[in-house]
């Protein structure tokens, strides 16, 4: 069995903190940096720069390791799903989204969820473990080798925005998720942008704030109803954070302006939340936000008791909300014959016994 720590997901600092106490000059971190992340490469030995006796040093103490991919799936509409296994053998799934312009990446941050949103199949199955930074940052890395989109290229790229919006609930693995946007974020590697990354949370309010100083990126959140009565069934989180009290930590979310709003995503329910005065509602309720409203059409999968609004609902409830002043994209769904689309992802972990449950950093050896 191999013991080797993987080096894909150590923070930047903790990494010139091994290599400055096995007497590694801190100016190889850099080096290295640049090779995993800009040029991507999977093994030690294709670091020309480096000495022959470190490049044996650092392949006898790590590993490059992303994780394996076990199904690949395509849609009709270019829309691709990854079914990826973990060291420990658990599963999450990943998509990427193509567009004319850009090329989105949803990645997971958790195996399961431990929230159960009525109307996610996500959320019928349990909470199996939080994914490790590595785990994170290497669903990204497996998408641009899928590209063979190394190195990390300027402009034109297929993976040009990332969404925190697979499995799981980003905020309740908050450490993982920021070590792992950072490193995607430095601009000696990845070098994506915190105005290229959205992370959507279901509404934990207290980490809202910690992720809008300590991460930055761009914050969308699953309102969905604009009642705590209809919130509190829809999105059982409300009990804990009422919408009250969502809707302020939005106000006092950094950095939000005219071209950095808030996206409030809002899944249309047949007969549920879908009146022109739930409309009405929610523009009262966001008023003085700067915010742009995500119209979700509900995807079903197998066993979901929901209905989509009719496209006529739809328009008509986008219309209340642009009129108001909110641009109010409908989101067209991506990948829904493969259950790719928002709120589709489930795998097939089940919830391990407990001593499981909090992996540690043996998380990271295989
Ligand atoms: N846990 C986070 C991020 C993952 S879900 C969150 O809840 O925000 C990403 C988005 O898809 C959320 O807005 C979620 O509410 C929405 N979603 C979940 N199930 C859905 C479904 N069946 N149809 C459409 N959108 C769904
Ligand atoms: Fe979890 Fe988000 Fe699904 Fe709710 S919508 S169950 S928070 S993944």
């Amino acid at each position: 069995m191999n013991q080797k720590q993987n080096i894909i997901g150590i923070a930047r600092e903790d990494l010139e903190k091994e290599f400055t106490d096995a007497g590694i000059a801190k100016f190889r971190v850099k080096q290295v940096w640049h090779w995993l992340y800009f040029q991507g490469v999977r093994s030690f030995e294709e670091m020309q720069n480096l000495p022959k006796d470190l490049r044996q040093t650092l392949t006898d103490t790590y590993m490059i390791h992303r994780p394996d991919i076990t199904k690949a799936l395509r849609s009709c509409d270019g829309t691709q799903k990854w079914l990826l296994r973990f060291a420990d053998g658990e599963e999450a799934e990943c998509v990427h989204i193509p567009e004319v312009d850009r090329g989105t990446i949803c990645i997971s941050s958790q195996v399961g969820c431990t929230l159960t949103c009525k109307f996610c199949h996500t959320g019928t199955q349990k909470l199996v473990r939080n994914l490790t930074s590595a785990e994170i940052v290497g669903q990204l890395m497996l998408a641009r080798d899928a590209f063979n989109e190394w190195p990390t290229p300027f402009s034109n790229r297929h993976i040009s925005n990332i969404v925190m919006m697979g499995m799981g609930e980003p905020l309740y693995n908050f450490d993982n998720v920021a070590k792992a946007l950072k490193i995607i974020m430095d601009p000696e590697g990845i070098s994506l942008s915190k105005r290229k990354i959205t992370l959507s949370t279901s509404g934990v309010v207290p980490m809202m704030d910690r992720c809008g100083q300590e991460i930055g990126v761009n914050l969308a959140v699953s309102l969905h109803a604009v009642r705590d009565d209809l919130r509190n069934i829809l999105v059982p989180l409300n009990k804990k954070y009422p919408i009250k009290e969502l809707i302020e930590a939005c106000r006092r979310y950094p950095g939000v302006n005219n071209a950095n709003r808030i996206t409030f995503e809002y899944v249309m329910l047949k007969g549920v939340n879908d009146t022109n005065n739930d409309a009405k509602e929610l523009v009262r309720l966001i008023r003085g936000i700067p915010a742009k409203i995500n119209l979700i059409p509900f995807n079903p999968w197998p066993g979901s008791t929901f209905e989509c609004s009719t496209a006529d609902r739809i328009a008509a409830f986008s219309e209340i909300v642009s009129k108001a002043g909110y641009s109010s994209p409908v989101r067209t769904p991506r990948g829904r014959d493969i259950l790719a689309a928002c709120g589709q992802l489930k795998s097939e972990s089940i919830r391990p016994s407990k001593s499981l449950l909090n992996p540690g950093p043996t998380a990271l050896t295989a």
